[in-house]
């Protein structure tokens, strides 16, 4: 405990906190894998590492987030080729959902925000390289929010579960009206498992805020890629699954948009 005044939180920075900042590098160097390996069908723990480029066994000193990559200024260590700012990049953003979960909450709840906002990480990342929503990440997902409200949200029990049920049947609705309107599949049956999961966290009374909330990310999204001249034509198009996620984690995380 530091017991300063963190934005105006009279507990400071406390222990969870502080677990969250200190493991969120690992835990994002393991998201990165499973971004990488998961749509291939790759083994996740039981493979050692290697290099993309010469298929060097990667060691533990060139494993450690941040600083391997820092310490080699980004190149493989045996072929000297560039690594990208992949991994560094989903180290960053997994220590950025630590230190605003860390901000946001206290205690459990900030063990919680983590939990959701690491795995919607993955989840977003993957849609957003493949296209892809694996079944091995979203279901899951829903029982860990069902097993959450069982645990420390028992009032909130049934909406959550109904909200695994509406956030389904809301966006299967969505995809077939979508479909009857411009004669092609705008939404898969992955965004419709990953809105079941968002409904298993937030509940099904915020799910409207869940889907508006991504709709316009989604749209602000478009703008700004058409701005930068990306052209998205009528038949191309942005996944759906990374702003669903993000939606999801905000209104998780601020009451505020939980009407
Ligand atoms: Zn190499």
């Amino acid at each position: 405990m530091l017991g300063g005044d963190w934005f105006g939180r009279p507990t400071g920075f406390g222990e969870a906190a502080w677990s969250v900042v200190l493991v969120s590098p690992l835990i994002g160097s393991f998201v990165g894998v499973l971004i990488r390996r998961l749509p291939e069908d790759r083994p996740i723990a039981w493979e050692r590492s290697r290099c993309e480029s010469c298929g060097a066994t990667l060691g533990i000193r060139d494993l450690v987030p941040f600083f391997s990559w820092l310490a080699q200024r980004g190149r493989c260590r045996f072929c000297n080729a560039r690594l990208g700012w992949f991994y560094p990049g989903v180290e960053l953003a997994a220590l950025a959902i630590a230190v605003i979960a860390a901000m946001v909450d206290t205690g459990t709840e900030v063990w919680l925000d983590c939990l959701l906002g690491w795995w919607l990480l993955a989840l977003g990342w993957i849609d957003a390289r493949r296209w892809l929503l694996p079944d091995v990440l979203t279901l899951p997902l829903v029982i860990a929010g069902l097993a959450a409200a069982l645990a420390f949200d028992r009032a909130g029990l049934i909406d959550r579960a109904l909200g695994v049920a509406l956030g389904y049947l809301a966006l299967r609705v969505i995809a077939y009206l979508y479909r009857k309107a411009r004669g092609r599949d705008g939404l898969g049956q992955g965004d419709a498992k990953l809105l079941a999961a968002a409904g298993a966290w937030v509940g099904a009374s915020a799910l409207p805020q869940v889907i508006l909330i991504a709709a316009l990310t989604g749209l602000f999204a478009a703008a700004c890629l058409r701005l930068a001249g990306v052209r998205l034509g009528a038949a191309s198009a942005l996944p759906f699954g990374p702003f669903l996620a993000l939606a999801t984690w905000l209104v998780w995380l601020l009451p505020a948009f939980q009407v």
